[in-house]
């Protein structure tokens, strides 16, 4: 099966829950799946992991210097997980800005995407200029949304993160709070 472009191996066995493993850089990823799980179900589950997939195989390519972890030992950017982030986030901008302009009522002028090192998005209300971290497409998809709505807030031009600002994420997205928390725990990967 492909899920985005990626090549997944599934074999069905009698378990209770999914795993999954990622062996090289750029084979399959193989899935152990119980067996009456459903196509969707291993889509969605290969998707909520792509940022640990991609991370993986960066690993595995050698370029990620090795290591088991933690920010001296976060992966570093190649042109092939560039290109992976980006299309990733591509795909997705429309169907959030769809879903999002309605109900905050702002929208972006433009959004570009680049690798930042020190945060997820910014946004420049005078002009409607969105720039969103690229890592954010190979993470997990609710922290692209959760950073887009963020970011699109301010375009109401609100002063920082004030009481302005918080009343309306607190408005447009409840558990904003608890996204962000998580967002700043992941680890940033490095630029080469
Ligand atoms: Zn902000």
């Amino acid at each position: 099966m492909d899920v985005d472009g990626l090549p997944v191996t599934v074999t069905r066995k009698p378990i209770k829950n999914m795993y999954l493993r990622v062996r090289s850089a750029d084979g399959d990823v193989e899935i152990s799946a119980p067996a009456r799980m459903s196509e969707r179900q291993i889509v969605d589950f290969v998707r909520s992991r792509r940022e640990w997939i991609a991370l993986q195989r960066s690993r595995l390519s050698g370029l990620a210097g090795g290591g088991s972890g933690g920010a001296q030992n976060a992966p570093v950017w190649t042109d092939e997980l560039a290109r992976r982030a980006e299309a990733s986030i591509r795909a997705a901008l429309p169907g959030l800005l769809a879903k999002w302009e309605p109900i905050i009522g702002r929208a972006p002028s433009h959004i570009s995407l680049r690798v930042m090192t020190s945060r997820w998005g910014s946004c420049t209300p005078k002009t409607g200029r969105i720039r969103l971290n690229l890592q954010l497409g190979l993470m997990d998809p609710k922290f692209l949304e959760s950073v887009l709505v963020h970011e699109m807030t301010h375009l109401w031009n609100t002063r920082g993160h004030g009481p302005e600002f918080q009343r309306r994420m607190d408005m447009y997205q409840p558990d904003w709070r608890r996204l962000k928390r998580e967002l700043d725990r992941q680890p940033v990967m490095r630029r080469p």
